[in-house]
């Protein structure tokens, strides 16, 4: 490592961790905040800054949200007897981006008892369906069986995202017809 430039590496590297991010282009991005457009730097460093001191989990529904309770759980027009359950929060952004989904969201991050109990207190405010968007495989269908049995005292109607997204593709990768489809078309469990 050069040392006269310690801190210009340090911003390498540091780029580096970011996923998708290699040695190449952390460099060429790093030289072109640092030697062409340091504006831009500027306003990225302020940016994650801010996000990173505002951005926290949604207290509902485990979303991206800037306060307690995220703007989908706050939004009254939603429908508010579906429940759609996602992997992690990322998944509501894309399904939110091309609005597919009008209901509310709960990020399943884990089976853990806490994890089952707030679910069940968010049942309780009147949820009728859950639709599970996860990825198809086949630990995700015992996670299924599990929710169920877990909620089996509720009425509920439990759906997952219909077939034509295939097997163990992340929902982030398939693409936006086959997700609309499988939104629509989605079937009983
Ligand atoms: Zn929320």
């Amino acid at each position: 490592m050069n040392r006269s430039l310690e801190k210009f590496n340090r911003l390498v590297d540091a780029l580096q961790d970011l996923p998708t991010i290699g040695k190449k282009s952390a460099t060429r991005l790093a030289y072109f905040m640092v030697m062409n457009d340091s504006f831009v730097g500027m306003k990225i460093s302020h940016a994650i800054e801010d996000a990173l001191g505002t951005l926290k989990k949604c207290t509902a529904c485990g979303g991206m949200s800037e306060d307690e309770l995220c703007f989908i759980c706050c939004d009254e027009r939603r429908d508010s007897g579906v429940l759609c359950m996602v992997e992690n929060a990322k998944d509501i952004l894309l399904l939110e981006e091309n609005g597919l989904f009008d209901g509310r969201y709960f990020v399943l991050e884990s089976l853990d008892e806490l994890s089952v109990s707030h679910l069940e207190e968010v049942v309780a405010q009147g949820i009728s369906e859950i639709v599970f968007a996860l990825t198809p495989s086949i630990a995700n269908d015992a996670v299924i069986l599990y929710i169920e049995d877990k909620l089996r005292d509720y009425d509920l109607h439990f759906t997952k995202i219909a077939q034509g997204v295939p097997t163990g593709v992340s929902l982030e990768n398939i693409d936006l017809l086959s997700l609309t489809r499988a939104l629509e078309d989605r079937v009983r469990v």
